[in-house]
């Protein structure tokens, strides 16, 4: 029974010397005091022994466990003063600290587009109107010169709701130019309006998608001519691209204006200097904007005289201009909800 009390001293020394956490120094006393542990498994075997040996054995064992637990006592002492000074001098926590946070998350590069070009043209005294998404054929097409029979409708074909007698009159807009009708039918004239929003056409490629983000906008005043348009368009492109780009002007055809024009910037990429240019395809332009005066059945489809008012409308694709400015070359990754692309720069 002595050699016995040795060899459990002994190992319990050795194992002591190791523990260095107050987990461990409990699994500690668990192995060797615990309802099964080592020194407990002796105390129990003290009834197998001799009556003449029982008290002396049972003497040293119960001097054991008294010297065990005085020295796991000890220890928790040491080890709780240390993992205390520990926590005092390296994880104390630091209230004046900034928090880690979540990662910000960021406007669409579209929605981004929209709020830049407002702004703008805000400051030129504009305001924001928006109009509904399904929009009636009155609105949408009829009222801007372009009866059922036109065919300027073959180029804004679009999704139809199914209505009562198999007519197609209820549909999802294809342009903004319906809240321009909407707006001045409301607000009358003098006006001054932009009407960014969702446009839709059955057009599914790698350059058109189905459902795209338009921005028009309408000036409505008295006495107004070209070179207004031009002044305004020159001021809102600068603005948005942050500096002065030559600009070219194009005759074109829009049902609902009269003359029509389109707006050519200097390629934001090369500036023309590059006759491989894959932005502009070496031509030193970019198409960004189309427009026009407005017809004078136009006007006054709005409600307005049109021999006492006249003004100008443009319109322009802002999943364009958001590619122009921020180099996106595919325009599905517009829409695939992969923000990678965006994190890293290109092509991811
Ligand atoms: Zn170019």
């Amino acid at each position: 029974m002595k050699s016995q009390v040795e060899e459990v001293r002994s190992s319990f020394e050795a194992e002591a010397a190791e523990v260095n956490s107050s987990a461990s120094l409990q699994e500690l006393k668990v192995r060797f005091l615990g309802k099964k542990g080592t020194l407990t498994a002796l105390l129990k075997s003290l009834g197998s022994l001799s009556p003449e040996e029982r008290p002396l054995a049972g003497e040293a064992l119960n001097a054991l466990r008294d010297e065990l637990e005085q020295k796991i006592e000890q220890k928790k002492l040491k080890l709780i003063q240390a993992e205390d000074a520990a926590a005092e001098a390296g994880d104390r926590v630091d209230v004046t600290m900034p928090s880690r946070g979540r990662p910000a998350g960021a406007f669409h590069p579209v929605a981004q587009t929209m709020h830049e070009i407002v702004n703008i043209m805000q400051g030129l005294g504009y305001s924001v109107v928006q109009g509904p998404e399904v929009e009636e054929d009155y609105y949408n097409f009829e009222c801007l010169n372009m009866p059922s029979w036109h065919p300027a409708r073959d180029m804004q074909d679009t999704f139809y709701f199914p209505d009562e007698g198999g007519e197609r009159k209820t549909l999802l807009r294809t342009h903004t130019s319906p809240t321009q009708i909407r707006a001045m039918l409301q607000y009358g004239a003098p006006l001054r309006i932009v009407c960014p929003g969702k446009v839709y056409r059955r057009d599914n490629d790698p350059t058109h998608s189905p459902m795209f983000n338009q921005l028009e906008g309408l000036l409505i005043e008295k006495e107004v001519s070209f070179s207004v348009l031009k002044g305004s368009l020159r001021e809102l492109m600068n603005g948005f691209f942050g500096r002065e780009l030559k600009n070219r002007f194009r005759a074109s055809y829009f049902p609902f204006t009269e003359p029509s024009m389109e707006l050519d910037i200097e390629c934001v990429e090369c500036g023309g200097e590059n006759s491989g240019c894959r932005i502009c395809k070496g031509t030193g332009w970019l198409e960004v904007c189309g427009m026009g005066m407005v017809h004078p059945s136009v006007v006054r489809a709005g409600g307005i005289n049109p021999d006492e008012y006249n003004g100008f409308a443009f319109g322009m694709g802002l999943d364009r201009m958001a590619m122009l400015k921020y180099g996106i070359n595919d325009l599905r990754y517009l829409f695939n909800g992969n923000v990678s692309y965006f994190l890293s720069g290109r092509d991811a």
